[in-house]
């Protein structure tokens, strides 16, 4: 894992504190609306009703004029409060027309704009400090410093509340949910009432809809919007000196089906489109991405052509190594994931393979460099490759064990690696490791397919 995809992991932790602390503050705001909704039933059922039921003629009468004048407050205020929302409001002349029920029904609307007003401020302001979080943290990668952005925070206009699906912001999630939400809850009172449900019957069904209704709509959009955010904020500092990507699983731990086949190609960075080939690409999706370079010493070359500034090892380090930058991190991860293998392929080996992930350890590393000088450091970024892609695997000595030997063409260097796949019976915590590799020379390529048994052999 490279100091950027830690970096983005210490990202993700972060916005799912904030994220948890936005969700508490939203779910008990949630309930404190629900209690004022079920005070106002109340009041309807006591006022209008006997025994606990209403007579559904009696709602059809018209609203008393001082619940007219009520209702009219409230609107009035909340213009005053949400200015930029008055749009929004019911029709204010056609209270003089309303009935009872209808009269309930424009309050259970007027308390939807209310919390949809609400909700939409306090996700600006989380996904605006995500924002600058996100690309402060891309910046520093890139060598500018680790506050880049602090000095201009019109920056998080870019990335905050932006149509990105359906031609939809935040903003206009927030709308429709509010709405749809009120019109379920207009008909559950409206047909309640009608069918002359209970209050205690009626009050259940309202409550059930309102509380897990508002959740998960907020819930679902806090999530997906802060990959939007996370993605598009961290990938800003790279457009200018980065053409490609990757989109990477990493980042909620699972790898989904709808991601995983995406994630196996690289895309221009120009080109990312959220939904399609950049995160997020389906709701509840938590994924990030890779920065992909085909050949790091042409785009060092090319960096300090632009910049001078004596930064593109340092840069290339941070996104492209694992190793020089766990230094520079203090975190002890001792295993690091480098790629994936081809079950297809490594079935000569054996049927029983459990995972395509590959890692490799700390302590092997420290192997290949005692065992190998230099050319672990020199040559580790072929390793997924050479996994992925061997031409020949050879039969080893241990069991569940693979040598994969590996021309790279376009560095006209052969690498032998030992691959231990893990196999069912292995303990949990294993992985499909390298145990070793180094570069080899033509007579030993040679002698080593003449002298062992060649199990796979590419077409
Ligand atoms: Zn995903």
């Amino acid at each position: 894992m490279s100091y950027w995809q830690k970096r983005q992991q210490q990202l993700s932790k972060q916005l799912e504190k904030d994220e948890d602390k936005l969700k508490k503050r939203l779910s008990s705001y949630f309930d404190t609306e629900y209690r004022k909704l079920e005070k106002q039933i109340a009041a309807y059922y006591k006022q209008y009703g006997t025994d606990n039921v209403i007579q559904y003629r009696r709602l059809m009468e018209s609203l008393s004029d001082a619940d007219k004048r009520l209702l009219i407050e409230q609107m009035d205020e909340f213009a005053k409060k949400y200015p930029e929302y008055a749009h929004l409001l019911p029709v204010r002349e056609s209270i003089y027309k309303l009935n009872r029920l209808e009269g309930l029904q424009y309050s259970v609307r007027m308390q939807q704009l209310e919390i949809g007003a609400v909700e939409n401020e306090q996700i600006t302001e989380h996904l605006n400090r995500q924002a600058m979080r996100g690309a402060n943290a891309a910046a520093e990668i890139m060598g500018f410093g680790k506050n880049f952005y602090f000095n201009n925070p019109d920056i998080t206009k870019r990335f905050v509340n932006i149509p990105w699906s359906n031609g939809e912001n935040f903003s206009q999630k927030i709308w429709n949910n509010t709405t749809k939400l009120a019109n379920y809850l207009n008909s559950d009172i409206a047909q309640g009432i009608a069918r002359g449900d209970s209050y205690d019957r009626l009050v259940r069904k309202v409550r059930e809809r309102f509380s897990s209704v508002s959740r998960n709509d907020a819930y679902r959009l806090i999530y997906t919007e802060g990959t939007y955010v996370m993605a598009e904020s961290t990938m800003q500092p790279f457009t200018d000196d980065f053409e490609k990507y990757r989109l990477s699983t990493v980042g909620d731990g699972n790898v989904c089906s709808i991601c995983r086949g995406v994630s196996e190609e690289t895309f221009d960075i120009a080109d990312r489109q959220p939904g399609v080939n950049f995160p997020p690409l389906h709701p509840w999706c938590r994924c990030t991405f890779t920065i992909e370079v085909d050949d790091w010493d042409k785009w060092m070359d090319d960096y300090e052509k632009r910049h001078g500034n004596g930064q593109a090892q340092k840069v290339a380090n941070h996104i492209n190594s694992d190793i020089i930058s766990s230094s520079n991190t203090k975190e002890d991860i001792q295993v690091h994931s480098v790629g994936k293998i081809n079950r297809d392929i490594y079935k000569c080996i054996t049927e029983d393979i459990v995972t395509d992930e590959v890692i490799i350890t700390d302590e092997r590393i420290q192997h290949i460099k005692e065992r190998h000088p230099n050319d672990y450091e020199r040559f580790y970024s072929y390793i997924p490759e050479i996994i992925n892609d061997p031409d020949f695997i050879i039969e080893a000595n241990k069991p569940n064990t693979a040598v994969v030997l590996k021309e790279i063409e376009e560095r006209g260097e052969k690498f032998k690696l030992v691959l231990r796949i893990k196999v069912q019976g292995d303990p949990e915590e294993y992985k499909n490791s390298i145990m070793t590799f180094w570069r080899i020379g033509g007579t030993t390529w040679r002698k080593t397919l003449k002298n062992k048994t060649v199990l796979y052999k590419k077409e």
